[in-house]
């Protein structure tokens, strides 16, 4: 039997069931649903976020996948979306597109360079933000795991702040999700199989190299380990 606990959080009227390491990801997702049931769910496509996907599309979930086009993508990132979108025709693919283009010389294409903090704020953050403040769901289902980088290392299944995020896969391996994949054919970005285990843009993103975290290509050298979505001022 689940016990329930109230949790300190703004959601005072909602009850958290008592998980642990050891629960079923589909089961999280079930009682996210049940809960939440305008959860909305940003993704980027990495391996995480295409095993959520699917456990997600198990569990029942029909809501919206939101996905941030930076301008600077990879060209396999997008591909990804799109085969997803066609292998879960249930669920609405929502892309939200960053404005101008640097290309178009509306703003610094230096600015990644520069500043890589100002340019997640004003291309990946600030579109986001923007949506979240219009749909105002009360939660948001997110594909991060303990072990994609020290900086994760306690990340729980219910996780409050300024909205409520439920991290399903929270206590899952890489070997675990590869496992999942494998068995399942998700299409995975073709990138992962290239050394580029967390994908992000191409100006922010190399190959991990072996025994480096699968965090550690984005924003290498550049003192920067989050885009600023999941951790920091600004986050969600
Ligand atoms: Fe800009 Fe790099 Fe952040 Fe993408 S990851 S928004 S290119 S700083």
């Amino acid at each position: 039997m689940t016990v329930l606990e109230e949790r300190p959080t703004q959601h005072a009227a909602v009850f958290a069931p008592a998980f642990d390491a050891q629960t079923d990801p589909l089961d999280v997702i079930r009682w996210a649903l049940q809960t939440h049931p305008d959860l909305t769910m940003p993704s980027a496509f990495n391996l995480n976020g295409v095993v959520l996907l699917d456990l997600a599309a198990r569990a029942g979930y029909t809501g919206e996948v939101v996905f941030v086009d930076t301008g600077y993508h990879f060209p396999e990132t997008l591909s990804t979306r799109d085969n997803l979108a066609a292998r879960y025709p249930q669920m609405t693919f929502v892309t939200l597109n960053a404005g101008a283009t640097p290309e178009d010389g509306q703003t610094d294409p230096t600015l990644y360079a520069a500043d890589p903090d100002a340019c997640c704020a004003v291309r990946k953050v600030a579109p986001l933000q923007a949506y979240l403040r219009q749909q105002q769901p009360s939660a948001l289902l997110n594909a991060r795991s303990r072990d994609q980088a020290s900086t994760r290392a306690d990340i729980p299944f219910v996780e409050e702040g300024a909205r409520r995020k439920i991290n399903p896969l929270a206590f899952w391996t890489r070997e675990m999700l590869e496992a999942y994949a494998a068995a399942h054919a998700l299409p995975v970005n073709p990138l992962y199989f290239d050394g580029f285990l967390s994908v992000g843009c191409w100006p922010c993103t190399r190959a991990v190299k072996p025994g480096e975290d699968a965090r550690a290509g984005r924003w290498a050298g550049k003192g920067k380990t989050e885009c600023g979505l999941w951790a920091g001022e600004g986050k969600l």
